[in-house]
């Protein structure tokens, strides 16, 4: 499944996204020094309940800035992480610093909330990954009832009996699974069945384009629908707009992530944002 991977990641990223070759070469150079050198950080986004106004999460964005690159964005650097295989180390540090920084903002404002982090597909490849995985999260002492790991339906180019056995254990710890870029990928519909899952996320391109085009608006309603109907919690990313919301309000959903309500923000930005709700 190895080549066929990599041929479907050839063909989606080679142009746009993935630039020319003696950049990636660059960029992967770089990136190999980019955790010794502290050269990563995290920034944290809230999901917000329109209903109550509160915070229910935050997901963990990386940043990296780089002396030579500058800021690259994760959109372009994670691939070739992901190819690398450098992404494992990265998770790694993602989770770890992530938990220690989330853990400071609960204390400092005496508020809980659940905190997601993205895993990609590459961190769970072979039993070896699933293992290296389980060990981090095993070892750490953050509640695992107030985490979630992000996945996309591209893991399913992998192993997936392995994957789901996998989803289950990691279930089976109490930690929670969401289902990111919804409706992005390849899968079909049943595939909500058969995963361990609790949230689905609306990816923003669909909620973009609500306004522009009818079919992505009633795309969205019926995700919304589906969600609710087999229990899932249903977050829409990348609200913009308050027209947005209210539509997405009309459709049922409750939980929102995007700009309307906070751009991603750092540690220090976070405390700052939960201390003025409240
Ligand atoms: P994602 O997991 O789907 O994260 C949501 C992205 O949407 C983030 O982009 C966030 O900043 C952006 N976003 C949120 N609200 C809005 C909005 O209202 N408008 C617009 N235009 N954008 C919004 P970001 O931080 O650039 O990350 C891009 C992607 O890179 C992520 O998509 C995720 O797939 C990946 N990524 C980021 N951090 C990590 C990480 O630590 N590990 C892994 N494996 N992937 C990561
Ligand atoms: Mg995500
Ligand atoms: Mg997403
Ligand atoms: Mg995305």
């Amino acid at each position: 499944y190895k080549a066929k991977e990599h041929k479907n990641s050839y063909v989606i990223f080679s142009k746009a996204i993935y630039g020319n070759t003696k950049e990636i070469v660059q960029i992967e150079t770089e990136l190999r020094q980019a955790i010794a050198r502290e050269e990563f950080s995290l920034v944290y986004q809230p999901k917000i309940n329109s209903k109550t106004n509160k915070i229910v999460g935050v997901e963990a964005l990386i940043r990296w800035y780089n002396l030579k690159l500058g800021f690259v964005s994760p959109e372009k650097f994670i691939k070739i992480a992901e190819k690398s295989g450098i992404i494992n180390d990265i998770g790694e540090y993602v989770i770890k610093q992530a938990q220690k920084d989330i853990k400071e903002v609960w204390a400092q404002t005496n508020e809980e909330f659940t905190l997601s982090v993205n895993v990609s597909p590459r961190q769970l490849v072979s039993i070896k990954e699933m293992n290296r995985f389980k060990k981090l999260i095993l070892n750490s002492n953050f509640p695992n009832d107030k985490f979630m790991i992000e996945i996309t339906e591209n893991i399913f180019l992998g192993d997936v009996k392995g994957i789901i056995l996998f989803l289950n254990t990691i279930k089976s710890y109490n930690i929670s699974i969401s289902l990111d870029d919804f409706g992005t990928g390849y899968s079909s519909l049943s595939i909500l069945s058969k995963l361990p899952i609790s949230e689905l996320k609306i990816d923003k391109s669909f909620i973009h384009d609500m306004f522009l085009n009818e079919e992505n608006m009633k795309l969205v309603k019926s995700i919304v629908n589906i969600g609710k109907d087999i229990n899932l919690e249903v977050v829409a990313e990348g609200v913009e707009e308050q027209n947005e919301l209210k539509l997405l309000e009309s459709f049922g959903c409750n939980i929102y992530q995007g700009y309307y309500f906070s751009k991603p923000l750092s540690k220090e930005e976070l405390i700052e944002f939960i201390k003025n709700k409240i």
